[in-house]
């Protein structure tokens, strides 16, 4: 099966008008100051919340 027809400059244009990506929203973490994704524990140090603190680099089990 072949393309029926070539695709214009402009149709592959609109097509990937969607394609950017965008950096992710990073804040700095309020414990050390390392930049992290909102609502997601710190890589660093592991603060999540004034609550909950995870160890760094520990994963399930
Ligand atoms: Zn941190």
């Amino acid at each position: 099966m072949l393309p029926q027809g070539r695709t214009s400059k402009m149709r592959k244009g609109t097509r990937r008008s969607h394609h950017a990506l965008r950096a992710p929203n990073l804040v700095a973490c309020p414990k050390c100051g390392q930049a992290k994704l909102p609502h997601a524990a710190c890589a660093n140090c592991g603060y999540a919340s004034a609550k909950v603190a995870l160890p760094p680099e520990s994963e399930e089990s």
